[in-house]
């Protein structure tokens, strides 16, 4: 009992402070002087129910990107040289910590923290623009489909398009030049009358709509996106965030550079839609004990086109299910064939006009990073009976919805999931679509446009990170650091006895950043620093240093 409150305790001053609750600890060796020591890297997740401190760091970090690209003055230039660059480094980071994993991994080690970190580099890797997928799996050469022509083209006026991704400036009546911008929000359709975020009546809200919507909402954005760009006439940029409504449908707010007129938003919204053109799930051909066995393939029995090393047999035939291919193809040479699914935005649309540097445009910066934090299903108090059941009920609709084409469901309506392999289930997808926690939304929580403010999140970071290592007077150890091959980092392993406990290690933290942060201070009161590059309200002094 001791034990246990004396680490709550412990958590809660690391909170207090901004100290990561589970940081992961690294060996960092000087290969020059053999020193080594122990540096714990913060956990880096982005939910404060998972680690508040580093989630609120992200937030603040998501909020320092979203204020620099919305009002730019200038196109933000990506020096190519330096992007591949980054992108060299975090290849080699990304390969170090697959070795790490295969190594935790032959130990019988947990690899939970180690797929968190590699899942972020990822992210980051994907955030430079590098194609394809650095295990080596090259991207995958589209389909040339022909139901790519039956996404009509929407019915909306098509501007020229400049070659600038500003949006116009107007002068006014003093002579000052300003540049306006937009902050919209879009939701989905009704799918019922609800009253305080509960359907009215449960037994007609359309539950499949409204979980097919979620699914396949990150591809409405996009059109709605071209179909921007289309009538704007120039290369529009965006800022979004994707956020629970009370009646737990996603939505989304979207800062947006530049503007178009309320009429013209009004009919892109009306006239932007996504067609699901996937094989349809209306008959349930296998369920309960009865479904498809995977067939290991012996090498030349089974047609040479499946992917993987065996296939889907219906159980009681033997037949081997189409392939996901085979059923898009069958999809395609059928003319009376219709999209298993069309999502469109609702009626309720909102569009702000927005100037730069107002106090205006930080409050919707702030709104726009709030929910950030919280999972997109969370929210429910355990005395909303009525919502958790109204979440149940989605999540139910959720289960057995395909979610992608890699989707295991695909087998309860007799289709092989794309890269079939042993051991699907359907209803047992672990897609991130189908868990309480996202609503049916497997997508980015926030979704930033390539030429927002032209500088990756990592390199949003490490300006923070160059600014406090400047004031620390750390600078010069921070070149040090990044001279090629000389320091060595691995991580240690949770047996290693030189390891500190846990609460030892965040107490160790803690003082550090408090040594810090009355550094800071006293810098400061001395007036001895300039003020940090974005100066950021949500982001305090503390956070700014913690972010190393
Ligand atoms: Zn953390
Ligand atoms: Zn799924």
């Amino acid at each position: 009992m001791a034990q246990t409150l004396a680490t709550e305790v412990v958590e809660q001053i690391a909170v207090e402070n901004g100290v990561c609750l589970y940081p992961i600890p690294m060996r960092v060796t000087d290969t020059r002087s053999s020193a080594a020591e122990i540096v714990h890297l913060p956990c880096g997740a982005t939910l404060e129910s998972k680690c508040p401190p580093c989630a609120r760091r992200a937030r603040a970090l998501r909020a320092v990107q979203c204020r620099q690209g919305w009002h730019l003055e200038s196109e933000p230039v990506r020096d190519p040289a330096a992007a591949t660059d980054e992108q060299r480094h975090l290849v080699m980071v990304r390969a170090q910590w697959e070795g790490w994993r295969a190594e935790a991994a032959a130990l019988g080690e947990s690899t939970d923290a180690i797929d968190q970190a590699i899942a972020d580099l990822d992210a980051a890797i994907e955030a430079t623009g590098l194609r394809g997928d650095v295990r080596g799996r090259a991207g995958a050469v589209s389909r040339k489909r022909s139901t790519r022509r039956r996404q009509d083209a929407p019915d909306l006026p098509r501007r020229v398009m400049r070659r600038t991704t500003l949006g116009q400036t107007f002068t006014g009546s003093d002579g000052r030049a300003f540049r306006p911008s937009m902050f919209i929000t879009l939701t989905l359709p009704s799918y019922g009358r609800v009253r305080n975020g509960v359907p009215v009546d449960p037994a007609v809200y359309d539950y499949r709509r409204a979980a097919r919507d979620a699914i396949h909402f990150g591809r409405l954005v996009d059109r709605f996106v071209q179909n921007l760009r289309r009538v704007a006439g120039f290369d529009a940029q965006y800022f979004a965030s994707v956020e629970p409504q009370r009646r737990l449908a996603v939505h989304l707010h979207m800062a947006v550079r530049g503007t178009v007129s309320r009429a013209d938003l009004r009919q892109i919204v009306a006239a932007t839609y996504h067609q699901v053109w996937w094989p349809s799930c209306d008959e349930v051909r296998f369920s309960g004990d009865r479904l498809p066995a995977w067939v290991a393939s012996n090498g030349d029995a089974l047609d040479g086109d499946l992917e993987g090393a065996g296939a889907y047999v219906d159980p009681s035939t033997g037949e081997v299910l189409p392939s996901w291919g085979e059923a898009l193809d069958r999809l395609d040479a059928d003319e009376e064939a219709v999209p298993l699914h069309v999502v469109r935005f609702g009626d309720q649309m909102d569009m702000q006009g927005v100037l730069a540097g107002t106090s205006d445009a930080d409050q919707r910066i702030r709104y726009l990073a709030k929910y950030l934090t919280k999972s997109l299903g969370g929210g429910i108090g355990p005395e909303d009976h009525d919502r958790a059941a109204h979440a149940a009920r989605l999540v139910e609709a959720l289960r057995y919805e395909p979610c992608s084409p890699r989707c295991a469901n695909w087998l309860r309506y007799g289709v092989q999931p794309k890269d079939a392999k042993p051991g699907m289930v359907p209803g047992r997808c672990r897609g991130k679509a189908h868990k309480p926690e996202h609503l049916g939304y497997g997508g980015r929580r926030v979704l930033a446009s390539r030429k927002w403010s032209g500088k990756s999140l990592r390199e949003h970071r490490h300006e923070r990170r160059a600014w406090v290592l400047e004031v620390l007077g750390l600078a010069e150890r921070g070149d040090a650091e990044r001279e090629a091959g000389r320091y060595l980092w691995r991580p240690i392993r949770a047996g290693d006895t030189s390891l500190p406990t846990r609460r030892g290690r965040l107490l160790r933290e803690v003082a550090r950043a408090q040594a810090w942060r009355a550094h800071l201070a006293d810098l400061q009161a001395r007036a001895k620093i300039d003020p940090p590059p974005e100066a950021e309200e949500c982001l305090s002094k503390q956070e700014m240093v913690m972010s190393c």
